[in-house]
């Protein structure tokens, strides 16, 4: 079955051609599908009922259904459960602005990355997710809030690299001026480092953010946070990303997560000075968000702010990052797996 809403709009023209039916059609379609964000096809006013009937047979309408939605009183950022149309369960988060949102999606259910204080990943990879099943997470959130989403950051679960294919569909379809109409200047794709792909998406040369989840000054402190740092030592990730910036011209954001005793000494921070200094790039600090099955904690105010007073005065930019949402379980995959530890069924 063809996945209609994963299609590029000249592979929509393409499938709709073949069966017959003019191009303005498809034209229609994929207006319905990713600039009016319809449901089902029932909206679809018109498109006449041969067409969707042919639709209906020979191809799949993929929508997202939300099964929680937290609102986290502090700022107001609203937490997604959503199920895939197998019931996998994934989430999405929506961070308001005051004149835009912001929408933080995932990629695969779960996650093979392993990292050692995130929660997505202890369960594993379901597995990836559709071009379309990433979209889903951005016109649902759309239709349920008042703001234009104006941001995509893939950072929620999962690593989008290693779903590389199903990313640049996405992306093509996300920045479609037929369809969301997203600018690549707005959507960034956090990676926890896979050296190739790094490479591949730079020889793609878009204007996308790259964030690089270093969390480290070195290998060696690297390999004990992120089974990842194995394969790909720091060098070569460095040396990724620098190529990364010579294709694209855009500015690098390395992802530091400070956990207590083990990468947030002033002498790390020293180190990590080093490491960064000459490149185009800026750091986002953030405390580690506990996870209960993880023993890693995060570090203390002060260790934080001296961190990053210590970076500053080397030059390098840096910021803490908000912590939105942290009374609603904000970390990557805590929500997902509360409702799979309580056995939920959608
Ligand atoms: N796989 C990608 C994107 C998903 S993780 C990546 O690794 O970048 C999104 C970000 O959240 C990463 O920087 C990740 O290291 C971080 N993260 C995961 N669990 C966390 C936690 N408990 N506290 C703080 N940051 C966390």
């Amino acid at each position: 079955m063809v996945d209609i809403k994963s299609l590029r709009r000249e592979e929509l023209i393409n499938f709709i051609t073949e069966k017959g039916e003019k191009k303005y059609r498809a034209d229609q379609l994929f207006s319905w599908m990713h600039k009016n964000l319809a449901e089902s096809m029932d909206e679809m006013s018109n498109i006449p009922k041969s067409l969707k009937e042919l639709i209906d047979k020979e191809a799949e309408f993929i929508t997202l259904k939300s099964v929680d939605c937290q609102v986290s009183a502090q700022d107001g950022t609203r937490k997604y459960l959503f199920a895939l149309p197998d019931e996998n369960l994934i989430e999405s988060v929506c961070m308001e602005y005051r004149e835009w949102n912001s929408i933080c999606i995932s990629s695969q259910a779960g996650c093979n990355m392993g990292c050692r204080f995130c929660a997505s990943t202890l369960g594993g990879c379901k597995r990836s997710l559709t071009a379309s099943e990433m979209l889903e997470q951005i016109y649902r959130v759309q239709r349920d809030s008042e703001k234009r989403i104006s941001n995509v950051v893939i950072m929620g679960s999962g690593e989008p690299l290693d779903n590389y294919d199903n990313l640049l569909r996405f992306l093509d379809i996300l920045t479609d001026e037929k369809g969301f109409n997203m600018g690549e200047r707005h959507i960034t794709v956090s990676t926890c480092g896979l050296v190739p792909e790094i490479k591949r998406l730079a020889g793609e040369k878009r204007a996308i953010t790259l964030a690089v989840s270093l969390h480290a000054p070195n290998d060696e402190v690297r390999k004990q946070l992120m089974p990842v740092a194995e394969k790909y030592p720091m060098a070569e990730l460095m040396d990724a990303v620098r190529y990364y910036y010579d294709c694209t011209g855009r500015r690098i954001t390395f992802e530091y997560a400070l956990s207590k005793g083990i990468n947030d000494d002033p002498s790390q921070a020293e180190e990590l000075s080093k490491l960064l200094k000459g490149m185009n790039c800026h750091v986002n600090l953030i405390p580690v968000n506990p996870v209960k099955e993880r023993k890693i904690a995060g570090s203390s105010p002060s260790v934080t702010a001296a961190f990053k007073s210590k970076l500053e005065k080397n030059g390098i930019n840096v910021t803490i990052r908000r912590e939105m949402g942290r009374d609603i379980d904000g970390a990557c995959g805590q929500l997902r797996r509360k409702h799979l530890e309580a056995g939920l069924h959608v």
